[in-house]
C-alpha cells in the first residue's frame, strides 16, 4: 500500500529544521504484514527527544529511516501466526520489541531483549523484515521497530500492547514513550516509596512524566530542576514541591539544603554527563541516581569512586522505564483514568505530519513539552 511518511535521509543537518528540513514527507510503499506482524493505522504519534537525537546525529542510526517511536494506532490487518490480536484492536507501541525467549526476557527484563536490541540497531523488525520502499524501490530502515511518523506502519506483534478503545489518541500516544519511560524510572527502577525525597533533573516529556510518577508514588519533597521557567511552573502545578532554575541557582546546593543532606532518588533525564554528576551530588548517603537521558556515545562521567562504597550510593540506568510494557501500559492508563496520572497535561501542541520539522525546532528550543501529530481519523 501507499503511505505518507516522514523520512530521515541525512543526520546532522543544521538547525533550524524549518529551513534544513531533515524530515521529508514522502509517499512510500509499505508491504506486509508478514508472520507475527501487524499492519497498524497510526492515529497519533508524539515527537520525542530520542527522535531529535537521531536527526542531529548524537544517536546515530542507519538511514534512510522512517522516524518515530511513540504512538497509538488501530490494527488494520493481522499477519498469519499472530495470536492475541485482531482487526480493530487499539495498540500502543513499545519501542523495544521483546522476543520473550532470550535471557533478559526470561528474567523479566524485556527492555533488554537481545534480539530486540539487535533488530533496533539494524533498523529492521524483530522477525528480520524491512517493509518500506521509496519511489525508487530502495528499502528504508525501521526506527526502533515502530516508524510511526507515517499514516500506517507494520510492526512486530511483539512491539504492540493492546489498550482500551476509549482513550483520546493524543493522550494514548504518550504512554508509548514519555509515560512508560518517565513513570517507569520512578516506580520500576528507583522504586520510590512514600515520603522519600526525589529530584528530577530536566523537565521534558520524560522528566515531567517522572514528576507525575513521583507524585503518584507519594514522593516528598519533590524537587524539579530545569532552566526554562515555563517548565518549572508546569512541574509545580503537577505537584513538585520545590522548583529550581539551574541557570540562577546551584541545584546541588539548593537540593541539599531543602532536603538537609540530599534526596533518596535523583532522576536525570537530560542526557548530559555534567547534569548526571550534579544529580549524583544531590543524593544523600545511600541515595540512588537514576539516569534516563541519552548522552552522545562518546561522553563519560566520573564521580568519587569511594562514595559508592563508603556512602552506599548507586547509579542506575533506566531504559524505557525498566518496563514490562504489557503489564505497565495498562497500569499507567488505569492510574490516568483515576486522575492520578494526568499525562494529558504534558501535551502542548498538536500538529500535522507536514509540520514535524517545525515541531523539532520547538523541541530543541525547549518551547514545547509533548507535541503530537494527530492523523485524520
Ligand atoms: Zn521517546
Ligand atoms: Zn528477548
Amino acid at each position: 500500500m501507499k503511505v505518507r511518511a516522514a523520512v530521515l535521509r541525512e543526520m546532522g543537518l543544521p538547525a533550524p529544521y524549518a529551513g534544513s528540513r531533515p524530515l521529508g514527507i514522502e509517499t512510500l510503499d509499505l508491504s506486509g504484514p508478514g508472520e507475527g506482524e501487524l499492519l497498524v493505522r497510526v492515529l497519533a504519534t508524539g515527537l520525542c527527544h530520542s527522535d531529535l537525537s537521531v536527526i542531529d546525529g548524537s544517536r546515530p542510526r542507519p538511514v534512510p529511516m522512517v522516524l518515530g517511536h511513540e504512538a497509538v494506532g488501530e490494527v488494520l490487518d493481522v499477519g498469519r501466526g499472530t495470536p492475541g490480536f485482531q482487526q480493530g484492536d487499539r495498540v500502543v507501541f513499545s519501542f523495544v520489541p521483546m522476543c520473550g525467549h532470550c535471557g533478559p526476557c526470561a528474567s523479566g527484563r524485556p527492555v533488554l531483549c537481545e534480539p530486540g536490541a539487535l533488530a533496533n540497531a539494524e533498523g529492521r523488525l524483530l522477525g528480520g523484515a524491512r517493509h518500506w520502499r521509496d519511489a525508487d524501490g530502495t528499502p528504508l530502515q525501521h526506527h526502533l521497530g515502530v516508524s510511526c511518523f507515517s499514516e500506517c506502519t507494520v510492526v512486530s506483534a511483539r512491539s504492540a500492547v493492546r489498550i482500551d478503545q476509549d482513550l483520546a489518541p493524543t493522550t494514548a500516544a504518550l504512554f508509548g514513550c514519555a509515560v512508560m519511560t518517565g513513570v517507569g524510572a520512578v516506580v520500576n527502577t528507583a522504586r520510590v516509596r512514600p515520603g522519600e525525597g526525589v529530584a528530577v533533573f530536566g523537565l521534558g516529556g520524560v522528566g515531567l512524566a517522572a514528576v507525575l510518577g513521583a507524585v503518584a508514588s507519594g514522593a516528598h519533597p519533590l524537587v524539579a530542576v530545569d532552566v526554562v521557567p515555563e517548565k518549572l511552573a508546569l512541574a509545580r502545578s503537577l505537584g513538585a514541591t520545590h522548583c529550581i532554575d539551574a541557570s540562577i541557582a546551584d541545584p546541588v546546593e539548593a537540593i541539599r539544603e531543602i532536603t538537609r543532606g540530599g534526596v533518596e532518588h535523583a532522576i536525570e533525564s537530560v542526557g548530559n554527563e555534567r547534569v548526571l554528576v550534579q544529580a549524583y551530588a544531590a543524593t544523600r548517603r545511600g541515595g540512588a541516581t537514576i539516569t534516563v537521558g541519552l548522552p552522545a556515545p562518546d561522553r563519560m562521567f566520573s564521580v568519587p569512586a569511594v562514595s559508592l562504597v563508603a556512602e552506599e550510593r548507586c547509579v542506575r540506568g533506566s531504559y524505557m522505564g525498566s518496563a514490562v510494557p504489557s503489564r505497565d501500559i495498562p497500569r499507567y492508563i488505569a492510574l490516568h483514568r483515576s486522575g492520578r496520572l494526568p499525562v494529558e497535561r504534558l501535551l502542548t501542541h498538536t500538529l500535522s505530519l507536514e509540520d514535524v520539522n517545525e515541531g523539532f525546532d520547538r523541541l530543541a528550543a525547549g518551547t514545547a513539552i509533548r507535541q503530537v501529530v494527530a492523523f485524520d481519523t
